[in-house]
């Protein structure tokens, strides 16, 4: 379906049970990461006055106001902005959106340039989780990997960034080219020595168009072998496990209180709104996602006019499968009388012939009253999960 066949603001403005969740997308970054596919723009700070005004021509385009019980401001990086423009785009949100008494409010941020003043406006306008792009304690991976900081100041910023808000989750990255499994298993021994509450640990991907794609097909990088990348993924599961911060999505650990309840409603399948440029929302049944070149977005936002990428109604038959793929990603599964409750349907029915079979492979179990993945069935997620799509 088009974009332009689907008014999604309309349909915001017409739900009757409007998103609990708000998403912002800031895409702004001091340097285009070599393996980065995210939407941003690297050393464009001349056009942050223009996407703040493009993100409130957008915000306006919502009738009446919203209570929301999560907050998640991503990219890029947002706190490459300035202390004054992190203040206004607080603003922004806060003229459509009041967040509850018990709301959580994530932050995504590097270590490089986070001083106590960044900090502290953070706090003033009410975050309290800070998601920090460690990625690793190792200065050669940093370096691999083209971040911008060193493993004193990640140490550094942890520890401050600890006394200023109730979560810091930290941001990992394994399988990097080069990077062993002993840099890997330093570089969890170094996060268990910090009061840590949470932790996203990802495997380094080639996507199609960044410039670590290209290296690895003009050979000039390596891919790390299957097996390293399962053993590395395999210690971090664990090894937080064992330190009392258990694995509780795909690449998500969490001390049992301090899950990401922001994240938790995408992998529910419940519905969120959000802004900004390539920022992905979910309401009254419709996918949509805005424009990801964020010059494109900006200007279509500042002649007033909606910069979609695509949207897409979904059937009652693609919710329920969607339900199910990303319900799967937690460790806990899905709550087989819930989801009748919810789809009037049989979890494993849907599914039957993909269900039995991993069911008899040992790839998925049901325990209690939940369909999940069984330990070997995780390192083999994505093969499993969309079976059921
Ligand atoms: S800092 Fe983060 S968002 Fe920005 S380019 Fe690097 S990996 Fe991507």
């Amino acid at each position: 379906m088009k974009p332009s066949d689907i008014d999604v603001y309309a349909s915001v403005n017409n739900s009757d049970a409007p998103p609990r969740a708000l998403y912002v997308h800031v895409p702004f970054c001091l340097h285009h990461c070599g393996y980065c596919d995210f939407t941003l723009v690297a050393d464009r700070d001349d056009l942050v006055p223009a996407y703040l005004q493009a993100l409130t021509n957008e915000f306006a385009r919502l009738d009446g106001d919203f209570d929301v019980d999560t907050i998640f401001i991503g990219g890029g990086t947002p706190t490459h902005l300035s202390t004054a423009q992190l203040e206004q785009l607080a603003e922004i949100l806060f003229s459509r959106f009041t967040l509850s008494s018990d709301g959580e409010f994530s932050v995504e941020a590097n270590p490089d340039g986070l001083n106590d003043d960044v900090m502290k406006t953070l706090s003033g306008i009410g975050v309290n989780r800070l998601s920090l792009g460690v990625q690793s304690f190792d200065a050669e991976v940093l370096k691999t990997l083209e971040r911008q900081h060193t493993p004193a100041v990640a140490h550094d910023v942890v520890r401050r960034a600890i006394d200023s808000f109730d979560v810091v989750s930290l941001d990992l990255i394994f399988g990097v080219p080069g990077q062993t499994f002993d840099s890997w298993n330093a570089t969890l021994a170094a996060v268990q020595q910090l009061p840590i509450t949470h932790v996203s640990t990802y495997g380094l991907t080639f996507e199609k168009g960044t410039d670590f794609f290209r290296r690895l097909r003009h050979g000039q990088m390596n891919a790390t072998p299957d097996e390293l990348e399962r053993d590395m993924y395999a210690a971090a599961i664990s090894q937080f496990g064992s330190a009392g911060v258990p694995q509780y999505e795909i690449s998500n650990f969490a001390t049992p209180g301090y899950e990401c309840r922001h994240n938790m409603v995408y992998w529910q399948a419940d519905e969120y709104f959000a802004f900004g440029p390539g920022a992905a929302r979910y309401i009254n049944g419709v996918r949509s996602t805005n424009a990801r070149n964020v010059s494109r977005w900006i200007n279509c936002w500042l002649k007033g006019e909606a910069a979609l990428q695509e949207a897409e109604q979904l059937s009652a038959d693609e919710k329920i499968r969607e339900a199910i793929f990303l319900g799967l990603r937690l460790a806990a599964g899905i709550d087989i009388n819930g989801f009748r409750d919810r789809f009037g349907c049989d979890v494993v029915e849907i599914a039957k012939d993909s269900a039995e079979r991993h069911l008899e492979d040992g790839l998925l179990e049901v325990s209690g009253n939940h369909l999940r993945l069984t330990s070997d069935g995780r390192f083999l997620a994505d093969t499993v999960m969309a079976d059921f799509l």
